[in-house]
């Protein structure tokens, strides 16, 4: 059988067998399709790692567990409320589970088994020692009360506080969990198990947390995006940049685009994006951050402050722009918004929230030769600052923002050389989804050999 047909024909029997093995779940068999397309290929390739016979992709999308688990809590009127909790831990065969906590309404087992799969490769693209997991709930942060949000991650935590541990599985924030509900999390925590110890990253620096990891994510995905921006030549200086979100990613995405001289013309939530031509510059930016980190408002108000249109139940990729950086949920971008991006000039996406851009949408970038970085890569730098945050507080210290930041710098290039290691295609032309999966994949596939049949 020719190669490219035998790929095709074990890709399509693995994913046969995996769908039927997991009905319902959309958004975690589109992430295992992503990967399977890559290391299936891989696997065929090269026999003699043994990877096939000790099912190794089998055993890799199949969790090592799952605790699912009930959260009553009582609201301000005094009624009683009840929301489902989760902890998928994935796989910890090269370090505890470490992934963050979602809590969004559209929580559900799909969306965790997705987004605890993509954590075993990002997190074994740091480089450090760190395993795949991921949890939250289906609670809605939006329009509750402090007091509210502290109950109910009290009574979350209350059941997780059994599953976790410092050296077990350390959660972190994701949508909807800030540094306000880290904090309510790790209270509880430590009242319950009474030690004092790093179960928990994203904390704030008077107990533990570490500079820069509030900006990790978006910091990291710009480094990225400049260092596969460089690779072909250009710069990011005067390019101009559309962003999705206004949540923690996007908000530190719009700071290191700034920094580096760069224009961006777009924020969103889910109500509808703002296009600020004149560019959202640091004073604007500042706006954006205590509009929806302390009075926790709608992205609309930017627009009347700044006096810029809104686009009600809109997503930014119709506007113009040299690169996008999208920055808020899985499947964000589709099929049609990347044809128009490519229509508006666009030469680069970058994912800063996982799996933002749809299937078809990464085949369209990857036909029609536009930049295109994976989350996995690009927005490793959350994790990889938690797994620095991890370090010194077992070691007792706190690094210095110049120190972490460099750290941060390096695993962001060093992800970036896996990435051209594995998918160098022909000249420079880099494929960063087989060269993030196949990096990713070759360090825990060699761990889970090395362990024996667990
Ligand atoms: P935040 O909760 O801080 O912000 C999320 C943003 O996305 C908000 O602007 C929110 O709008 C918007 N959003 C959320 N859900 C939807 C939806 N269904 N449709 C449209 N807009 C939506 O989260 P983060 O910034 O932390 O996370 C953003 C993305 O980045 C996620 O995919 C997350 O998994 C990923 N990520 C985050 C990391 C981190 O360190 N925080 C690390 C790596 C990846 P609204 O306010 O209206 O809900």
């Amino acid at each position: 059988m020719a190669a490219a047909q035998q790929y095709r024909a074990e890709t399509a029997s693995f994913m046969d067998w995996f769908t039927q093995r997991n009905p319902g779940e959309p958004e975690f068999i589109q992430a295992v399709r992503e990967v399977a397309e890559v290391v299936v290929p891989y696997m065929v390739d090269h026999p003699k790692k043994g990877y096939r016979e000790a099912k190794i992709l089998e055993r890799m999308t199949e969790p090592d567990r799952v605790f699912i688990f009930r959260v009553p809590w009582m609201d301000d009127r005094g009624v009683f409320q009840v929301n489902r909790g989760y902890r998928v831990q994935m796989n910890n065969s090269i370090g505890p589970y470490k992934g963050g906590l979602r809590f969004h309404p559209t929580v559900n087992l799909s969306v965790l088994k997705f987004l605890a799969f993509e954590q075993i490769f990002k997190n074994s693209l740091t480089t450090l020692p760190l395993g795949g997991g991921k949890g939250g709930a289906d609670f809605d942060p939006k329009g509750k009360s402090d007091a509210e949000v502290m109950r109910f991650c009290q009574s979350f935590m209350t059941e997780l506080c059994k599953h976790i541990g410092a050296v077990t599985d350390v959660p972190a924030g994701d949508i909807g969990v800030g540094a306000r509900e880290i904090g309510y999390l790790f209270g509880q925590y430590k009242r319950i198990r009474g030690n004092f110890t790093g179960v928990l990253t994203g904390k704030s620096l008077t107990y533990g947390g570490s500079l820069i990891r509030p900006e990790a994510t978006g910091y990291g995905n710009v480094y990225f995006s400049r260092e596969m921006i460089e690779h072909v030549d250009r710069g990011l200086d005067g390019a101009v940049c559309s962003v999705s979100g206004s949540g923690n990613v996007a908000q530190y995405t719009v700071e290191k685009l700034n920094e580096l001289g760069a224009k961006v013309v777009t924020v969103s939530d889910s109500s509808g994006f703002v296009h600020d031509p004149e560019g959202i510059d640091s004073e604007k930016l500042a706006f954006i951050m205590a509009l929806k980190n302390e009075r926790r408002g709608r992205i609309k108000e930017y627009a009347e402050h700044f006096k810029c249109q809104f686009f009600e139940g809109q997503k930014p990729w119709g506007v113009a722009c040299d690169y996008a950086y999208p920055s808020a949920t899985q499947n964000e971008l589709d099929l049609s918004d990347a044809r128009s991006l490519l229509d508006n000039g666009c030469k680069g996406v970058f994912e800063g929230a996982n799996m933002p851009c749809t299937h078809d949408a990464v085949a369209f970038f990857h036909e029609n030769n536009v930049m295109y970085a994976p989350g996995k890569a690009s927005n490793a730098g959350g994790v990889a600052t938690s797994g620095l945050e991890m370090s010194q507080n077992k070691l007792g210290l706190s690094w210095t923002r110049e120190e972490v930041d460099g750290k941060l710098t390096g695993i962001m290039r060093n992800i970036h050389q896996q990435c051209v290691k594995h998918g160098t295609l022909d000249g420079k032309r880099v494929d960063y989804v087989k060269g993030a999966n196949i990096a990713g994949f070759e360090k825990v596939a060699q761990a889970m050999m090395s362990q024996g049949l667990v």
